[in-house]
């Protein structure tokens, strides 16, 4: 096993909080008495001698991570720090951190799969995910069913002798289906198939899918963990019999974050407790002021009785997190005006940031989608995602208000 320094000021309880947040993973990182983890901004590392270079060697042999780096595509403190942050805020045995969140997705399922071999992906995933699952990997002859999400019986029925795993999301973009993730793990340990979840919607604040038995777990680091919309990264936590071959792999691919990048998300998770904490609350109280109006058709929200999977979401998660979607009772100008008229949020595609995003998702993410297949996917014109940042609530209702009223 990997001798990985653990720094547990926090104990690592249950439901990881601010105390975790802050302090995990960064005491073996700092030197000069800096109280903050430093941004090693080099490509190389140096040896004093010869003979500590041979240390070095037999001690990468033997283990498959040395205490120390020796070049920046194997190796970073800084990323190093958030590598164990992660670890600890998941309950993981290790983390990698990567370039962005869908190299956590690709670099996962190139490491995992194998020519011939087959997958299970659940539907209403993020798209690029579901493009790169049914295009690219066909052309290294490895297979992919899709199953409507929430359907087990229908993941049971697609596992054939070839199935490696089963690749997830919860809570879902944008309709925030969640797992039910007894039924998941059981019936992917009878089967001996691997589960993959990418929880990036949850944050490991709501929820921690390897303390409920997924294998691996994924995060796009740049929406809620370093949470202010000015960095790129992704995260895959796990096992070390997991970790470790994914590890060499990115030694390989070269998909790797530059040490100010891992700052800033050392940083920005430093506070992610207190903003999921935020984001939680003004996700129920925007979804139940959205669900009583008039001008709202429908809206989609975990923590709401009204959704399809309320009983596990409250089951799992500490709260349904910042993402509200909705439909505008009217057609896609109507939706277009309302959007127009709100004042604090900004029309953009990303989500989990400290600033309120909106999407208008038919022409925002899904726009080189044909309707038909749009319409199949169930985003209807009328669509409107709204990804909450730290505003007040009761400023983010008033904006919403009013834009109604002008519809
Ligand atoms: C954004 C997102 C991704 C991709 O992450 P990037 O950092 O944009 O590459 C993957 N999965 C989910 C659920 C996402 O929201």
């Amino acid at each position: 096993m990997p001798n990985r320094p653990t720094t547990d000021v926090t104990n690592q309880p249950d439901r990881p909080g601010s105390t975790t947040a802050v302090h995990a993973g960064e005491r073996p990182f700092r030197s000069h008495n800096s109280l903050t983890v430093p941004i090693v901004q080099t490509a190389v590392y140096t040896f004093d001698t010869t003979e500590d270079l041979v240390t070095y060697t037999e001690d990468r042999l033997f283990w498959s991570e040395p205490e120390r780096e020796e070049y920046g595509r194997y190796g970073n403190p800084t990323v190093r720090a958030v590598e164990a942050k992660i670890a600890a805020l998941e309950g993981a045995q290790d983390a990698i951190v990567v370039s962005s969140g869908m190299a956590a997705v690709t670099a996962t399922l190139l490491m995992l799969l194998q020519p011939g071999q087959h997958f299970i992906l659940t539907d209403n995933c993020y798209h690029s995910t579901l493009e790169f699952s049914q295009g690219f990997l066909k052309r290294y002859g490895i297979a992919c069913s899709l199953v409507p999400f929430g359907d087990y019986a229908a993941i049971e029925q697609a596992i054939r002798p070839e199935t490696r795993l089963i690749f997830s999301e919860s809570p879902t973009n944008p309709f925030m289906r969640c797992l039910d993730f007894e039924r998941l793990v059981e019936l992917a340990r009878r089967h001996n198939v691997l589960t993959v979840v990418d929880s990036t919607f949850a944050t490991p604040y709501n929820l921690q899918p390897l303390r409920l038995g997924v294998d691996l777990v994924i995060h796009s680091l740049t929406k809620y963990l370093a949470g202010h919309n000015d960095v790129m990264a992704g995260a895959v936590a796990g096992r070390y019999d997991l970790t470790t071959p994914l590890r060499q792999m990115q030694g390989m691919l070269g998909n790797i974050v530059a040490p100010q990048t891992a700052y800033l998300i050392l940083r920005g998770i430093k506070t992610l407790a207190l903003r999921v904490e935020r984001q939680n609350a003004s996700g129920l109280a925007v979804a139940r002021f959205l669900e009583g109006h008039p001008k709202v058709r429908r809206v989609w929200y975990p923590g709401l009785e009204s959704h399809p999977d309320h009983a596990v979401a409250q089951a799992t998660l500490r709260g349904g997190g910042g993402v509200v979607s909705f439909e505008v009772d009217g057609d896609v100008d109507r939706a277009h005006r309302f959007i127009d008229a709100l004042r604090i949020p900004s029309i953009g595609p990303s989500l989990g940031g400290v600033e309120t995003m909106v999407s208008p998702l038919a022409v925002m993410g899904y726009a080189s989608v044909a309707p038909e297949e749009r319409l199949a996917l169930g985003i209807r014109d009328e669509l409107v995602r709204l990804c909450i940042g730290i505003e007040e609530t009761d400023d983010l209702i008033a904006d919403l208000a009013q834009a109604l009223d002008q519809i």
